[in-house]
């Protein structure tokens, strides 16, 4: 086994590389991780890393969950892709396993969580079009402060300027309202230029904004009342993320679309979006038309075997519940710290295992000594430190990240 030294320099020189070969659009922190265990990572030098990111709130099951490497070194022994040609096994069970648990009528997957964003706007404008002969409802209304892909479509409807810079022009009739502002989605909406409302039901990285009481209902009214398509956009806080299977049952209120992504494959590349019997008309085939949306990966046997996988083990391992357990928890702690050094930090927000924690200045030092320290957290909105780990942690795992943190506030 190499010593201790010699991981080191593979490390370096791993980075070394990253230098030369890799475009250089992120800020990567100076670590290679090698494993991963739980919540747990290891770098290719050997340094331990306690997880409270889950691979920005990917990994729900934690890393390298038995049942889930198990089934999918099972499915990649028998079928890896055949594309959507044909009828796959794996597809039409993960979209039954969405469905029995939400909302949805119907299910569509793609690879990402802007491509799932994507499909959800398509579905929208052509519901307006075609499906309701309303060719002037082209209008997307979002909201500030969201965060909704990277695409060109994507980061037109972000309602944060910073990623938007430099890509114009972008797609054009798009509509910013504040979050939580009723009365601004009414004036929008009231006008039924709009094919539809999109929005998170917590802006994530935004900076954990939960929403008022009522917002969503109200905005399920509007848009009842406009023949409004309502998005909701769970990428960050579907499949469990917030001690419920769906963000948005925190408000009692269901949208006629989902996009899903991130947890949903456990750590396998996925997106989906679910939707109504009557919205998923917007993206139904007509006969004599083309197909009118489609990925050549979407829903293929590997990555929705993990979905089928994930959200089967977080009913049979009771994990919103423990999401719930655990996230009561952190805000507890949180709240401890907020006491303890009021002059660094402002309050703790979110719910379940989405957390944040808001700081009167920029948390990028204090995300970075955690790191050097052992613990891996990301941040939010530029001032909110993120704790958003995977489903399987424990009262214990948090208490250990606190310690660390506390450490690291004390010595700011
Ligand atoms: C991460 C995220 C996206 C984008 O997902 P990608 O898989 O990176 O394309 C979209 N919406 C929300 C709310 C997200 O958190």
């Amino acid at each position: 086994m190499a010593t201790n030294e010699e991981n080191v320099q593979t490390q370096n020189a791993l980075i070394e590389t990253a230098g030369s070969v890799l475009l250089k659009n992120y800020l990567q922190q100076p670590t290679v991780m090698a494993r991963g265990q739980g919540v747990e990572l290891f770098d290719v030098s050997g340094k331990r890393f306690l997880d409270m990111t889950a691979g920005i709130s990917v990994c729900a099951l934690g890393h390298a969950h038995p049942e889930l490497s198990a089934r999918l070194a099972e499915q990649t022994g028998k079928l890896l892709h055949t594309s959507n040609l044909y009828f796959i096994e794996e597809q039409i069970l993960a979209a039954q396993a969405i469905t029995e648990r939400s909302f949805a009528d119907r299910v569509y997957f793609c690879n990402s969580g802007a491509e799932a964003n994507e499909a959800a706007l398509k579905l929208a404008r052509r519901y307006q079009h075609v499906v309701k002969g309303a060719p002037e409802r082209n209008l997307i209304v979002s909201t500030e402060g969201s965060f909704h892909g990277r695409s060109i479509a994507t980061v037109a409807i972000t309602g944060q300027e910073k990623y938007r810079q430099g890509f114009g022009p972008l797609l054009e009739d798009v509509a910013m309202v504040p979050y939580g502002d009723l009365a601004a989605a009414k004036a929008v909406l009231e006008k039924r230029q709009a094919c539809c409302f999109i929005l998170e039901p917590i802006q994530a990285e935004g900076g954990i904004i939960v929403p008022p009481a009522g917002y969503l209902q109200g905005l399920r009214d509007l848009c009842d009342a406009t023949d409004t398509i309502l998005i909701f956009d769970e990428v960050q806080t579907g499949v469990g993320r917030t001690g419920k299977l769906w963000g948005h049952e925190w408000d009692g209120v269901v949208p006629d679309v989902m996009s899903m992504a991130k947890a949903l494959g456990g750590g396998v590349p996925i997106g989906a979006i679910g939707a109504s019997e009557k919205a998923a008309e917007g993206l139904t085939f007509r006969e004599g038309g083309a197909v009118p949306h489609a990925s050549t990966f979407g829903g293929n046997p590997l990555a929705c075997c993990a979905a089928s996988t994930v959200l089967r083990v977080i009913e049979e391992q009771g994990l919103l519940a423990n999401a719930l357990l655990v996230g009561e928890h952190i805000e507890k702690r949180f709240n401890e710290l907020v006491q303890k050094y009021p002059e660094s930090l402002v309050e703790s927000r979110g719910r379940g295992l989405l957390r944040g924690l808001a700081m009167k200045s920029p948390a990028g030092p204090t995300y970075k000594r955690c790191r050097e320290e052992g613990l891996l957290v990301s941040v939010a909105g530029g001032t909110v430190l993120r704790f958003a780990p995977a489903l399987i942690t424990t009262t214990d795992n948090i208490d250990e990240a606190i310690a660390i943190l506390d450490s690291v506030l004390a010595t700011r």
